[in-house]
């Protein structure tokens, strides 16, 4: 069998696993150390008991003849599309649209299925690399890069993904945690529909925006003829290891022949994807209840107070900080050191594993991306020892 060439666009090692090679040689030489991870993004915290018992009821169900179901609808179940669409969207997205899956990541995979070898892919720099590595491994057109820095307060100049196809974009942002205002949101979906471009918006950390600043893009009016939304509850309800994610791929969305895009991803789920766990589905109905939403809001809300206090200390060593309102990530510049220069720096002196910035693309270059998911007690102590500029005892 011969290779996927495109295999080879891509690098072999992917950045989360060149973190944990940099760190298993680093335990290998300090055994001793107390190693802090402020690296991978995945949640720590346990799930609240109403969505357990949603879990639980769902389990239970499995094990008795008059309950026990097998396949559910490959666009999940009803209750649950309805469910998004009243909770998340206040009803203002039908239910239709909504396509239950097994994670965001797994949904951006397969969303390269339609658009095929041919179409010309925008994204942001830095971003969420899937997008990047899920495009490459279906086309070699090159890509168009939208930096985002800084200097432009991390929101690209739109005009070179004029000739673009697809535009990925991820609001807030993974990893700068910029999150979009309404008026440069407009501005992105005029831009998408005066040029045809079809948006990737991915929502997966929609929860930690704050209010007057929009969770979805379909807040603003047209975006359902040009965008895609993909939402996740990993982030959210600490879904990570569960799976369930949705996407909205509205009604209106058409292809530039004017055929509608919405049977294509339905016969992509019908074919590549049999329909999201019934456990996890069971689960998200608990998340998206009253109660389920107060849980979702409390933990949101542990993560942002422990954003806030990484930010303090980062700000008190002097160091340029960015994110953590609307999100779960800080964005920390390290003017004069590479972005593994400053990884290599924050293992060694204070014992922290972090994600460099490049990582995210080159525009990452010289930043860490810090994130806030942890228990109190290691935001604290990674804290106290950013603020010290060093060490952590080596002793339990
Ligand atoms: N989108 C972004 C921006 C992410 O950061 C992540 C995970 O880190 C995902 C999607 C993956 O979501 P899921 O767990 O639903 O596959």
């Amino acid at each position: 069998m011969k290779r996927n060439p495109y295999f080879e666009q891509i690098s072999n090692r992917y950045l989360f696993q060149e973190v944990r090679h940099r760190l298993l040689h680093f335990k290998d030489k300090s055994p001793d150390a107390r190693v802090i991870s402020l690296s991978i993004g995945d949640t720590t915290e346990p799930i609240g008991p109403h969505t357990i018992q949603g879990l639980h009821d769902a389990v239970q169900a499995l094990g008795d003849r008059a309950t026990y179901t097998g396949y559910g609808p490959e666009q999940g179940f009803a209750d649950v599309r309805e469910a998004i669409s009243k909770t998340i969207y206040q009803g203002k997205v039908p239910s239709d649209d909504i396509f239950v899956s097994d994670g965001s990541k797994c949904d951006i995979g397969r969303l390269q299925l339609l658009f095929g070898p041919a179409c010309s892919v925008a994204l942001q720099t830095p971003s969420y690399p899937v997008y990047q590595d899920t495009s490459l491994l279906f086309r070699n057109n090159p890509l168009i890069l939208l930096p985002c820095t800084a200097e432009n307060g991390f929101v690209p100049d739109l005009s070179p993904a004029a000739s673009a196809d697809i535009l990925f974009l991820c609001n807030p942002c993974n990893p700068t945690g910029r999150a979009f205002s309404f008026s440069q949101l407009e501005q992105i979906v005029h831009f998408a529909i005066k040029h045809s471009i079809t948006i990737i918006f991915d929502s997966a950390y929609s929860s930690y925006v704050q209010p007057g600043f929009p969770k979805s893009i379909y807040e603003i009016p047209g975006a359902d003829t040009v965008a895609i939304e993909l939402g996740s509850f990993s982030k959210i309800a600490g879904f990570s290891g569960v799976r369930l994610a949705w996407s909205v791929v509205p009604s209106k969305l058409n292809y530039s022949t004017g055929q509608p895009i919405k049977p294509d991803w339905m016969r992509i789920a019908t074919t590549f994807f049999n329909g999201a766990s019934i456990i996890s589905q069971k689960g998200g109905m608990a998340v998206l209840s009253d109660a389920g939403m107060k849980e979702i809001d409390d933990q949101v809300n542990f993560y942002l107070a422990n954003t806030k206090i990484l930010k303090e200390a980062f700000t008190e060593r002097g160091l340029e900080v960015y994110g953590g309102t609307h999100s779960p990530y800080l964005w920390v510049r390290f003017h004069g050191l590479s972005s593994w220069q400053a990884f290599d720096k924050m293992l060694q002196d204070m014992h922290i594993v972090t994600t460099p910035g490049i990582g995210f693309g080159q525009a990452g270059d010289g930043f860490l991306r810090i994130s806030s998911f942890g228990s109190r007690a290691s935001v604290t102590e990674a804290a106290n020892r950013i603020k010290g500029g060093c060490l952590c005892s080596t002793q339990q």
